[in-house]
C-alpha cells in the first residue's frame, strides 16, 4: 500500500485541509514480480535447449563427424532439442496470442460425442501403449454445442496427454460431460495416476510450473500446456479447475458457456 499526503491551501486561509490518497500498489508489484520470473524461465527454457544443440555440434566439429555412429545419434540429440524449441515457441505465440485477445474463436455446433470419442480415438495407440483403459460418458440430452473445434481439441489433447504421461500402466482414464446448471456444459478429464502433491495443487495453472521439471522435459513437455488450455476456456467463457491426490489421480475438469438464447445446447 503506498499513502500520499497532500495538503490543501486556499489564499489567506492557510491549510484548510488534507487530500491523502491510498493506492494498492500490492497488485501491481504481483504483476511485476510475475512478469519478470516469466522472462526468466522463458529464457531458461530457450537457453537450455541452445546449451545442448551448441556442444554438440561442437563435438561434431571436433572429429565426432568422421564416426558415422556417433555422428548420427548426435544429429539424433540435436533434432530433438531444436523440436523441443520449435514446441516451445509454438505455445509461447499460442499464449501470447490468447494474452492479447487477438485469438479468434471459429466456433460452430459440435457434437460433444463425437468430439470425445474422436480425442480417445487419436490417444489409442499411446493408451494401448501403457495398456491404459479409457471410456466416454455424455450425459443425456447434450448434443451439439458451439464451440471452436481445433482450440477445444488443444485442450482436450493436453488433458488428455497429460492424464497418459502421469498414468502408470494398466490404469484408467475417462472422460465425461454433463450439464453443469442451465447454460453450462462440463468436461472432465480424469486419471488413476501419480497424482499431484497438495503443495504444488495451487500453482499448477502457473507458466513453466512443472511437480517435477525433468520429467516433464524428458516426456516432451513444456510447462505451458494447462495455462494455454486454461486460456482457451476463458476464451469459451468458462473456467477450469483441477483436483487430484498424491498416488490416487487427477481430475481436471473445464467448462463451455452456451447460452440459452439460440443456442446449440439441447
Ligand atoms: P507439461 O508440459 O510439463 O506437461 P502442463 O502445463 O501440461 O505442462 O502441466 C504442468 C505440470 O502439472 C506437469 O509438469 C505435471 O507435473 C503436472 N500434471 C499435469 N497433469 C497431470 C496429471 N494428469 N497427473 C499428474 N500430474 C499432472
Amino acid at each position: 500500500m503506498r499513502v500520499m499526503f497532500s495538503t490543501i491551501h486556499r489564499r489567506g486561509e492557510g491549510v484548510t485541509g488534507t487530500i491523502v490518497v491510498l493506492q494498492d500498489v500490492t497488485e501491481q508489484e504481483k504483476l511485476e514480480q510475475s512478469r519478470r520470473e516469466f522472462v526468466a524461465n522463458v529464457s531458461h527454457e530457450l537457453r537450455t535447449p541452445l546449451t545442448t544443440i551448441k556442444s554438440y555440434v561442437e563435438a561434431l566439429d571436433d572429429g565426432a563427424l568422421e564416426e558415422p555412429q556417433l555422428a548420427n545419434r548426435f544429429v539424433g540429440v540435436i533434432r530433438n532439442e531444436t523440436e523441443r524449441m520449435i514446441r516451445l515457441v509454438t505455445d509461447l505465440l499460442h499464449l501470447s496470442r490468447l494474452d492479447s485477445k487477438q485469438a479468434i474463436l471459429r466456433k460452430k455446433p459440435t457434437s460433444i460425442e463425437e468430439m470425445l470419442e474422436e480425442v480417445k480415438d487419436r490417444f489409442s495407440f499411446q493408451m494401448k501403449q501403457k495398456r491404459i483403459k479409457s471410456n466416454v460418458r455424455i450425459e443425456k440430452g447434450i448434443h451439439t454445442i458451439q464451440l471452436d473445434r481445433d482450440q477445444i481439441d488443444q485442450v482436450l489433447d493436453n488433458l488428455v496427454s497429460n492424464a497418459i504421461k502421469y498414468t502408470q500402466e494398466g490404469d484408467l482414464i475417462e472422460l465425461e460431460a454433463y450439464k453443469d446448471g442451465p447454460d453450462r456444459i462440463a468436461i472432465s478429464v480424469k486419471d488413476t495416476g501419480i497424482g499431484i502433491p497438495k503443495k504444488d495443487i495451487d500453482r499448477i495453472f502457473d507458466r513453466f510450473y512443472r511437480v517435477d521439471k525433468a520429467r516433464s522435459r524428458s516426456m516432451g513437455g513444456t510447462g505451458l500446456g494447462l495455462s494455454i488450455a486454461r486460456e482457451i476456456v476463458k476464451a469459451h467463457g468458462g473456467t477450469m479447475q483441477l483436483e487430484s491426490e498424491l498416488n490416487v489421480g487427477t481430475k481436471v475438469t473445464f467448462t463451455i458457456y452456451t447460452p440459452q438464447e439460440g443456442s446449440e445446447a439441447q
